[in-house]
């Protein structure tokens, strides 16, 4: 079996659906990821936020906007009457959801149930285009196997023995689809696996079918050595290993969410991302095979807060360590980057949903410090081939940028830096020229 993952754009309109849906070859088993079609999310979370301050008349706007862009993909997609009328009555029906909630207090589950409005439209409409298209195609709802534990990690068993069971009861069918993003929490309540999800559902199911290959379209000729958002004139990487894409999706490529290659690197499947507007592109391959030479990417994660405590109690003491990390377990706040002196420890976040009570019991170990609004810059490369690479001659690279901390030796394949994100975009910049205009990169250009 293949997993085959369309992202927002890849469904983005009309014209994008054909395209997609020619590419399909029925001859492979495959089964098909669908994320909402783009911005999507962005205008339900929106609604959840407007709905939240009581704002009935832009709630109401957001919601036409939502209905508008469907009805035009509709309108655009198919031919029949009949499919045309069956796809709208969907899109209706999922969004009455909204229509109720633009004039009612929205409830906790409520918002869950709308986040996921966009992938079962999305789904539907895709399936009901196949449909007329007449391909042998089978639906399974991502809500009839995806289910995820009380640390909202995904129950392999339970999936393997749902998602096992749904497919057989397609007999001698080889085209399958299902929604991205969408699972059902340990309490049952329909829930999601956080923004970019539809990446994790792909490699999830890729794991527990141990299917022979992940792919993952998207609208960008594969992972590219820096964030094309900042950096003009990006390259795509053809090749990365499985640890050297964990750290690039964690530390803020966006093209794959953060945890999505551990299922298939758990279980050895090759994951290919590719273009949708381009499919003949060798995109890039992620792998074990990958051979880890020079440095191959930068990527830059926002949205930072360093924590720092200092105390003379530390001094030669044991057990201080354990004491700040008890505070970060009982709020449940990972942390990212961790530096230490013989007096003070300096850590970094990235969710500040409980940054006062952490505040306040980190205050009992010593005197703390907060800088928010940074950014980590993260280089991936294998810098066990120390020869080329010098961690002076990566820092040169950064001019004046003022770096708060820096993280290295933990594993031979990264190199992370702290600054003010409000020098990210020329620090990105002057990586770019310094790494990759230079000897550090040479291997890596095709
Ligand atoms: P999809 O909707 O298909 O899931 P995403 O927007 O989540 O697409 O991911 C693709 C986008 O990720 C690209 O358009 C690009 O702007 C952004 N991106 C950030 N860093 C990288 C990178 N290193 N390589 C490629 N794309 C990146
Ligand atoms: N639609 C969801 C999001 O925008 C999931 C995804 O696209 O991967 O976050
Ligand atoms: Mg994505």
């Amino acid at each position: 079996m293949r997993i085959v993952k369309f992202g927002g754009t890849s469904v983005g309109s009309a014209y994008h659906i054909k395209k997609l849906v020619n590419l399909i070859d029925v001859n492979k088993r495959t089964l098909f990821v669908f994320s909402a079609i783009g911005g999507i999310t962005n205008m339900l979370a929106d609604f959840i936020y407007q709905s939240k301050l009581g704002e009935k008349e832009i709630c109401q706007h957001t919601f036409l906007r939502i209905r508008e862009i469907h009805f035009r993909v509709i309108t655009e997609l198919f031919s029949s009457k009949n499919y045309k009328q069956i796809a709208e009555s969907k899109v209706e029906e999922s969004l009455k959801l909204l229509s109720y909630y633009s004039n009612h207090r929205i409830t906790e589950k409520a918002e869950k149930e709308i986040l996921v409005q966009g992938e079962l439209i999305s789904c539907s409409i895709i399936y009901l285009y196949m449909l007329e298209h007449e391909m042998d195609v089978a639906y399974i709802p991502a809500l009839r196997f995806m289910f995820t534990d009380k640390y909202k990690e995904p129950n392999y068993l339970k999936i393997t023995e749902k998602l096992t069971k749904e497919l057989s009861k397609y007999n001698g069918c080889k085209l399958f689809i299902t929604n991205g993003y969408i699972c059902q929490n340990y309490k049952r309540q329909t829930d999601n696996l956080n923004r970019g999800g539809s990446d994790y559902t792909a490699t999830i199911i890729g794991n527990v079918l141990r299917a022979s290959i992940i792919e993952i379209w998207t609208d960008i000729d594969g992972l590219q050595n820096n964030d094309p958002r900042y950096v003009e004139n990006t390259f795509p990487i053809r090749n990365l290993s499985y640890e050297e894409a964990s750290e690039l999706a964690y530390f803020g490529a966006k093209i794959l969410h953060p945890l999505c290659i551990i299922p298939a690197q758990r279980a050895k499947i090759p994951i290919a991302l590719k273009n949708t507007m381009s499919p003949d592109d060798q995109g890039t391959t992620i792998s074990e095979y990958a051979i880890s030479k020079g440095i191959k990417a930068i990527a830059v994660k926002d949205g930072i807060t360093a924590i720092k405590v200092k105390s003379a109690r530390m001094m030669q003491a044991y057990g201080f360590l354990r004491r700040i990390f008890e505070v970060f377990e009982k709020f449940k706040t990972p942390v990212d980057m961790l530096t230490t002196s013989e007096i003070s420890v300096a850590m970094t976040i990235d969710n500040n949903a409980y940054l006062e009570p952490i505040i306040t019991e980190l205050c009992n170990l010593g005197e703390v410090e907060i800088d928010q609004n940074q950014s980590i810059i993260c280089i991936v490369g294998n810098f066990n081939d120390n020869r080329n690479i010098s961690i002076q001659s990566i820092t040169d690279g950064l001019g004046n940028i003022p770096v708060h901390m820096i993280s290295f030796g933990a594993s031979k394949i990264n190199i992370s830096f702290l600054i003010d994100t409000t020098n990210k975009i020329e620090a990105l910049n002057l990586l770019n020229q310094h790494i990759f205009r230079h000897h550090l990169c040479s291997i890596n250009i095709q």
